[in-house]
């Protein structure tokens, strides 16, 4: 079986136990909407007013002008983050995560030893809860895929636990957008086509969906079967390691992509020197309103883990594809493969990455040197007093 923990509403979270006066209001911790910011998590007081992850600041502040809107402390949630995953790692070795607050957990060798499958994610949820002072929710499935809808359907606080021989009657009456992938376009043309729940795509011919959908409409059919054969990937097995946003809108607002995609390579850099993995190819995922997905890769000379470096380089990617044009985006993802783990063998030269620095405070460090200190600071203080966190806290240089 495998387990799929979600921490609730996490960056938000974290913040309101650190300031428990925070409790129950409406909190959002993200970007401020003078800088185009955008909400990186939301505590369910502020979700009552329809505010979500993903959305511009200024689009929740017009929904709950009380909201309050706090910068992140990446350094702090990256912490909180490690000692999860200490608290999975008692129980199993086989830990994939998706993110900072979200992971994997393959617990089939483990259950001579500790229990039955839900056993082990209660005891989980509860060590969360007893020495974090945190939530997660969790899903308890036969694949990863069903999982991670288990645990997502009774949040916040949620256990949701899917037998093997129930999995058919767990999945049929959901409707379609719990699918994998399945965002608004793709499900008003499932809509289109009469298929609201997942039995109605089981049901629907083989050839009339591949008619409609092509391979991705197959891709759907075998889910809404139920059938998810990806196994649990360990970070250390992992080939890359990547973070991705889906808007809860579509966004044409270039700034607004530039602070989110600087918030996922904070992330993505936080969890390669927390490995002390290093990589020489990083990627940039977008996906248009219209569902159709480019990737773009640039490999370095030498391998990296400093955020400034992936930084750089990712936003030279992205800023290529704003000069050709961009239709409006649904999701954007950005990562690093190509890894080799230790020291570095090179540095990274000076050419390698763009000159247009978008950090012009920094151009001239060393990019060790500002992520070691950061990491400290942030380790001790929070990085309310030192940030680059350019995601949360300000809106970025023009870059052209
Ligand atoms: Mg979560």
């Amino acid at each position: 079986m495998i387990i799929h923990a979600d921490m609730d509403a996490f960056f938000a979270s974290v913040e309101i136990r650190e300031q428990p006066a925070l409790r129950g209001r409406p909190v959002v911790v993200g970007g401020q909407a003078e800088s185009r910011g955008v909400v990186a998590a939301a505590s369910y007081a502020a979700r009552q007013y329809g505010i979500r992850s993903a959305m511009p600041t200024a689009t929740a502040l017009k929904r709950c002008p009380e909201l309050i809107v706090l910068p992140g402390r990446m350094a702090l949630y990256s912490e909180v983050s490690r000692q999860i995953q200490a608290i999975f790692a008692r129980y199993t070795p086989l830990i994939e995560p998706l993110s900072l607050d979200e992971a994997f957990l393959d617990v089939n060798a483990s259950t001579t030893l500790f229990g039955p499958a839900p056993q082990i994610a209660r005891e989980i949820k509860q060590a969360v809860l007893d020495e974090l002072q945190l939530v997660v929710s969790m899903g308890v499935a036969p694949n990863k895929f069903i999982a991670k809808i288990a645990s997502d359907l009774q949040k916040p606080n949620g256990f949701v636990v899917v037998k093997t021989a129930n999995v058919q009657t767990f999945l049929d009456p959901l409707p379609v957008s719990r699918l994998w992938g399945v965002g608004k376009i793709t499900e008003k043309k499932l809509h289109a086509q009469r298929i609201h729940s997942i039995a109605d795509l089981r049901h629907a011919p083989e050839q009339f969906i591949r008619q409609h959908f092509g391979q991705y409409g197959e891709q759907l059919r075998q889910l809404a079967q139920g059938h998810d054969p990806r196994a649990v990937i360990t970070e250390r097995d992992a080939k890359s390691i990547s973070h991705e946003t889906t808007f809860a809108q579509d966004i044409n607002d270039v700034e607004i992509l530039r602070s989110v995609l600087s918030n996922l390579t904070e992330q993505v850099a936080w969890r390669m020197r927390r490995q002390n993995v290093q990589g020489r190819t990083v990627q940039l995922k977008l996906r248009f309103d219209d569902f159709h997905t480019i990737t773009r890769a640039h490999s370095l000379s030498a391998t990296t883990y400093h955020t400034r470096d992936l930084w750089r380089t990712v936003l030279q990617l992205l800023n290529k594809e704003i000069t050709s044009g961009l239709p409006p985006i649904r999701l954007i993802g950005m990562g690093v493969g190509g890894f080799d783990t230790g020291e570095p063998h090179a540095q990274l030269s000076l050419f390698d990455v763009p000159h247009d620095s978008p950090d012009p405070a920094h151009a001239h460090s060393e990019a060790g040197n500002i992520d070691k200190i950061t990491d400290d600071i942030n380790r001790r203080f929070g990085n309310k007093l030192l940030s680059r966190a350019r995601g949360l806290r300000r809106p970025l240089p023009p870059t052209n």
